[in-house]
């Protein structure tokens, strides 16, 4: 019994090499027991099948845990700790799931918003339900099949669950980061476009499909990927997989809160997006242009979006400046209407996706009466992945820079506050080195050289390619260690950055429109002179969103300095913190992406920081999505890039568990005090306790009043002393 319990915690194997590791994770894994601790860190190994440690029997047991560790390791111990953290303490929590694309983090968010949200108390008689169903809906829209996983989230999200401060569920709000709205336009070999529009053709019948011109999804180009033969589904089962997702969705949506009315606009959006893809251009040697070379398509296009065909046809081919007062209108070439039409393909569905986002926000916003709550939260990082593909674009450098910024965290986390603790308590312990990634982060956020700020910078010339910008770059930050310039056969738009997980070249390629994401104004125009008031609500100025990041005036949004910032050190801490320098961004600059990406991931930390975390580590076994099958080669690698090693020795070297005075006292009085005596929650009175005990290997702290240090292994002695 004692043993399976150590085990359970890898913090306390007494060897600790990773072949030790290694082993225990795989015999466990073998063993189904997927869940495993390194001291408050959880790591999750991905099964690849169900396993039936999620039943409704085993989530209670997880409720209300009086020792985290009188159970088996568990997604809803984390769930429950973090819950009850927040209803003692009044501090806000955050639960922090990283890991490589199909290591489960989705899966485990889920997991940790289920178990908190079914077992708390609301005042709000269905919010609960609204919570957990909102999942599906997101993950419909936002959600694709790609190599490394069938359903790969391709955005961000972070899920706030407001609480009142006596714990009972307020509502709660999604932030959604980075869309990777190139998606609907083109999808790599073995990839697809979005869930959503399989489950459209799938669910809708035939005379529905016709209510938007529809018929054959394999005709549509962002749909076929240039292999208009083959069916967009991979099989029969497939297909009746869609099918059944629709229904779902359907109900799901109206559970929620959407309308009829609602649901009927995202499948027109949906069906105007796809015949708008098809739109196709030839170039006019006499107008010197291009135009609309079918008629019909865009006449289709222009109902289902209810403008007006001749001015979406000519924002589609050219674009008009004002030039001394005087209006000038350009027409395009084939390639830049090509560009324009996709540009718009996207904005729409990233506009509807973050409508969709928003809508959900006002349905689980806490009901008028409640708003003034004192509240507590929970937030619930489900980041994408680090991503090294063959091919990498500036959507692979914001996600990765993203899991840079959370593996710094991470570290200061764990290895800095762990140490800062030590030396606040006066309690010895050796020097840890750790790896510290400050220097790659300000590789990226630097002000003005970082690689961030150049490619805005590029971003303003017109005449600047994605060559210059990387000759650019090659100037500037060659020097930083983390950057690798191409070189010899290598040369191009392409550079290579050695980062936490491993070493990712990036094709700059297309990086500067990318960044300046524009749709020309004429565009908007004709979005904004639409009939349908759901089109026009979704291009207006006021239209939030983070694919809107041009609607926004961008005088109201503050550019901060990330790099500068350290998380801000528990009470105590030695560590100089930094200020945060602010610098408002010119206000007659449209905001690229690069820099509302650099915001809205400092807005993120800023609520990490805030809060407490819980690190969930998830791991994938193989490469092949296969259950039963552990790859040590691939699981090693995940081991090392996350710091995981890193934890465990650490944790082994220091004190695993704290307890403060009270809580110490609370549970373990009996031992040494009368039941009935009133003792003070003091460094004293523990001290007397834990002597009395005859119990070595503990500490107490001594700067800090209410916290106190033991070891984990006392801790168990004391487990077992209490369950005689
Ligand atoms: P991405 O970064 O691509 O979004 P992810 O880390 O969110 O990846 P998930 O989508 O959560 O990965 O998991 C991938 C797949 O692995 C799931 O669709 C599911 O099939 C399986 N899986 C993950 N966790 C579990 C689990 N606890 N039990 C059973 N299957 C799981
Ligand atoms: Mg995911």
């Amino acid at each position: 019994m004692a043993d399976s319990k150590r085990v359970d915690d890898l913090a306390t194997l007494n060897v600790l090499d990773e072949d030790t590791i290694l082993k225990q994770l795989e015999v466990r894994y073998k063993k189904d027991l997927i869940y495993t601790y390194i001291g408050d860190i959880l790591l999750a190994v991905n099964p690849y099948r169900e396993i039936t440690i999620y039943t409704d029997e085993l989530s209670s047991k997880y409720v209300n845990l009086k020792y985290r560790r009188s159970m088996r390791p568990h997604i809803f111990a984390i769930a429950d700790n973090a819950y009850h953290q927040m209803k003692q303490t009044g501090v806000n929590q955050c639960c922090v799931i990283s890991g490589e694309s199909g290591a489960g983090k989705t899966e485990s968010a889920k997991f940790i918003v289920q178990q908190i949200v079914r077992h708390s108390e609301t005042h709000q008689r269905g919010i609960q339900e609204k919570i957990l169903q909102v999942n599906p809906l997101l993950e419909a829209f936002g959600n694709a099949q790609t190599v490394m996983n069938n359903n790969s989230s391709r955005f961000g999200k972070f899920i706030e669950l407001q609480f009142t401060v006596d714990g009972k569920v307020l509502g709660a709000s999604i932030t959604e980061y980075l869309l990777e709205k190139s998606r609907v336009i083109f999808q790599g070999a073995g990839e697809r476009n979005f869930h959503m529009f399989y489950y459209m053709f799938a669910g809708l019948n035939d005379k529905k499909l016709r209510k938007y011109y529809l018929s054959t999804p394999e005709k549509h180009r962002i749909l076929n990927g240039g292999r208009s033969q083959h069916s967009i589904y991979t099989s029969d089962e497939d297909f009746r997989h869609c099918q059944q997702k629709y229904n779902e969705l359907k109900s799901l949506l109206i559970t929620v809160g959407f309308t009829v009315e609602d649901a009927l606009t995202m499948w027109v959006l949906l069906a105007a997006i796809l015949h708008l893809g098809d739109l196709e251009f030839e170039f006019d040697y006499d107008l010197d242009g291009a135009y609309v070379s079918d008629e019909r398509k865009l006449q289709v296009v222009s109902t289902l979006l209810k403008v007006d065909p001749v001015e979406l046809a000519a924002a589609l081919i050219s674009t008009t400046h004002i030039t001394r007062g005087e209006e000038i209108t350009v027409l395009k070439n084939v390639e830049q209407a090509n560009d324009g039409r996709d540009a718009l393909v996207k904005a729409l569905y990233g506009r509807l996706f973050s409508w969709i986002v928003n809508q959900i926000n006002d349905m689980l916003a806490p009901r008028e009466g409640y708003r003034g709550e004192t509240r507590c939260n929970i937030g619930i990082l489900d980041i994408f992945g680090f991503e090294n593909f063959k091919h990498n674009s500036f959507e692979q450098l914001c996600i990765n820079v993203t899991n840079e910024q959370l593996q710094y965290y991470f570290n200061q986390s764990i290895f800095a506050w762990e140490q800062s603790e030590y030396a606040n308590e006066g309690i010895n312990m050796q020097e840890i080195q750790f790896q510290n990634n400050m220097k790659l982060l300000e590789l990226f956020m630097a002000r003005p050289i970082g690689i961030l700020s150049l490619l805005d910078e590029e971003s303003k010339f017109p005449q600047a390619t994605d060559d210059t910008l990387v000759q650019k770059l090659n100037e500037r930050c060659s020097r930083n260690s983390y950057y690798i310039a191409a070189s010899g056969v290598y040369r191009g738009a392409i550079f290579g950055i050695r980062h936490y997980a491993s070493q990712v070249v990036y094709n700059a390629a297309g990086f500067l429109e990318k960044n300046r994401d524009t749709l020309h104004q004429n565009i908007v125009d004709a979005m904004s002179d639409s009939d349908n008031s759901f089109i026009r609500e979704i291009f207006s100025t006021n239209f939030k969103g983070s694919s809107a990041q041009h609607n926004v005036s961008s005088k109201d949004r503050k550019a901060i300095l990330l790099c500068a910032k350290q998380p801000k050190l528990r009470p105590g801490g030695n560590e100089k913190q930094r200020t945060m320098s602010r610098k408002k961004t010119d206000p007659k600059q449209p905001m690229t992406v690069a820099s509302y990406f650099k915001e809205s991931l400092t807005d993120l930390m800023d609520k990490i920081l805030s809060a407490e975390p819980q690190f969930i580590r998830c791991i994938k076994p193989n490469h092949t999505k296969q259950p039963n099958r552990f790859d040590r080669e691939v699981v090693l690698n995940q081991l090392r890039c996350t710091g995981v090693l890193e934890t465990t020795r650490i944790r082994r070297l220091g004190y695993a568990v704290r307890l403060s005075f009270a809580d110490f006292l609370r549970s373990y009085k009996f031992l040494h005090f009368p039941l009935s005596a009133n003792i003070a929650p003091n460094a004293v009175n523990c001290y007397q306790l834990i002597q009395s005990t005859g119990l070595t290997e503990w500490q107490v702290g001594k700067s800090k009043p209410n916290d106190k240090l033991c070891s984990y292994d006392d801790k168990l002695l004391l487990l077992q002393a209490l369950e005689a």
